[in-house]
């Protein structure tokens, strides 16, 4: 029987054997993808981002009702003077069918991940948040009892909750910035029955979030012709160049890529600087001078990795030069403003990076790199924060433990491990 989906390294185009593989066996520094045996995409009568199972690394389905929306927008398309906008809204907002309680697109990456790695390496997942993502994964393991554990930075500790009693999660806050948190999840894996979630590596992440230009794809009927996003690792834009690809060789959905319109937020924008200058490489003391002082000024921190996928072969470089792609500088003013535009105009509240993504295409409106006459593709990445909380009690979560910035898992392993084992 032909396997649902093999995965294969982009670099070197050898197949790679699935056992919740995140990068390449024969070392190349890239990024493997999932290829599905099903070229033309059915669209299921199940619930969510399970509709596109058939491009999910995944063999079974939850009841679980997260998933990306997409509408037209009338107001915003209207003051922009943009005839077909269309927004994809990922957050809660029943009354536009947007369903995730956790308000961030983070919950149709964390699905398929648990999924995944229950079908190819049962362990523990270890996730590395700058708090939607961690939030996101509460939800899920509150929703299907599977174990996790979540490491954010401490500041992050106020956006954990969920909807549902997350007994099985284990939260550990680290007193620094995101990339910390990264670090001292590297350092749980490094215990055995621990696994590194991945990240953008993980294709069940990359690929859940890429539901997002599906559902674009097929409530449009086609492919916009603009894609925007703010990113902070930049795998939402890797997602949709990869989903692009696929409904390219569907052959249904139109054959030209939708140019990627990217974003970040002023002062910490290290792949703007590169993406301008075309480097592959981000040099750190040219892109990010300074990088711990701008983090702590942006309106939006989920947009802040000091260590994005964008270098590595099928990354954010890769995925905007196939796309012909841009990418925008957004101040904290313009952001605000955006929010305050977009609030009144469409009627919902919106996460911080979200605002940052309808301000860059204020700018490009304003500097003129879009065709307005063309279809434009707005990911709203979360939003709804206010609108959820009239309908279900937030239920926060707090870490079991803090530890410093640069710690070793030592100085908590003993209790960290009884901690992890009360909840299996
Ligand atoms: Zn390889």
């Amino acid at each position: 029987m032909t396997p649902k989906y093999t995965l294969r390294c982009i670099q070197g185009g050898e197949d790679a054997p699935e056992h919740y593989t995140t990068s390449c066996p024969c070392g190349h520094a890239s990024l493997l993808r999932a290829e599905y045996s099903k070229k033309q995409l059915t669209v299921r009568n199940l619930p969510g981002i399970f509709r596109f199972c058939d491009w999910l690394p995944i063999h079974r389905t939850l009841p679980i009702v997260s998933g990306p929306v997409c509408f037209r927008s009338i107001a915003l398309s209207r003051e922009l003077g943009i005839p077909n906008l269309y927004i994809g809204f990922n957050g809660y907002w029943p009354e536009r069918g947007g369903t995730i309680t956790t308000c961030s697109f983070k919950e149709l990456e964390a699905l398929p991940t648990v999924i995944r790695m229950q079908e190819q390496r049962p362990a523990t997942l270890v996730i590395a948040s700058a708090g939607n993502t961690g939030r996101a994964f509460l939800q899920v393991s509150a929703l299907t009892g599977i174990p996790v554990v979540v490491v954010v930075p401490e500041k992050a500790i106020e956006r954990l909750w969920t909807t549902a009693p997350a007994d099985k999660a284990v939260v550990i806050a680290v007193t620094g910035d995101y990339t910390d948190a990264i670090r001292f999840s590297r350092e749980i894996c490094t215990l055995p029955q621990f696994l590194e979630e991945g990240g953008a590596k993980n294709v069940a992440r990359r690929d859940g979030m890429g539901t997002v230009m599906l559902d674009a794809a097929v409530t449009i009927g086609r492919m916009p012709d603009y894609y925007f996003q703010a990113i902070g690792s930049g795998t939402g834009g890797i997602a949709a160049w990869e989903a692009a690809l696929r409904l390219v060789g569907d052959g249904r959905f139109g054959s030209r890529l939708p140019e990627l319109h990217l974003s970040q937020n002023l002062p910490f924008v290290p792949m703007v600087a590169a993406w301008n200058e075309r480097r592959r490489n981000l040099v750190p003391d040219t892109d990010m001078p300074d990088a711990q002082a701008a983090i702590s000024q942006v309106y939006s921190d989920v947009l802040t990795n000091r260590e994005p996928p964008y270098a590595i072969t099928g990354g954010v470089f890769d995925a905007l030069t196939a796309t012909s792609g841009r990418m925008y500088a957004i101040s904290n003013d313009e952001a605000r403003a955006a929010e305050k535009l977009f609030m009144d105009l469409e009627g919902i509240d919106l996460d911080p990076a979200a605002t940052v993504c309808v301000a860059s295409l204020l700018q490009a409106c304003e500097a003129g790199t879009i065709d307005k006459q063309k279809t434009v593709f707005l990911n709203i990445t979360g939003g709804g924060y206010a609108r959820v909380q009239k309908d279900h009690a937030l239920i926060p979560v707090r870490p079991s433990f803090t530890v410093p910035a640069g710690a070793l898992i030592d100085v908590i392993k003993q209790e960290f491990l009884e901690t992890v084992k009360s909840c299996v």
